[in-house]
């Protein structure tokens, strides 16, 4: 599958109810990795890296959306910026690996759920 037929990277997320503006910004490479996500004084802010391929974006904003979760519940200022860094890369690994296993299975069973 070519880039050019894979789902666009959304504007906007909605994490545990609250919104997020996601931003593409070349340059992010090296400074912030492939992403970054800003907590509430900074205004619900997530950057993608635009230079990456469609695929590595979205493992990217699954990963920072990991990121705002932990900031939107408080836990991220419990667990210290390595270890919060070390459980979003175990989560997203694991979900991944979930997803590409068991991910239009899950979905199917939990359509109409609440
Ligand atoms: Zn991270």
């Amino acid at each position: 599958m070519t880039d050019m037929k894979k789902p666009e990277i959304p504007k906007t997320l909605s994490i545990l109810g609250e919104r997020f503006t996601v931003r593409q910004q070349s340059g992010l490479q090296g400074n912030e990795g492939d992403g970054a996500v800003d907590g509430y004084q900074l205004g619900h802010r997530i950057f993608i890296d635009a230079d990456n391929s469609t695929s590595r974006k979205w493992r990217t904003l699954l990963h920072e959306s990991m990121h705002g979760a932990l900031h939107v519940t408080g836990t991220q200022s419990e667990l210290g910026e390595e270890m919060e860094e070390i459980v979003v890369q175990t989560l997203e690994t694991h979900v991944v690996q979930f997803m590409r296993l068991h991910g239009l299975a899950f979905l199917d069973a939990i359509k109409g759920d609440s």
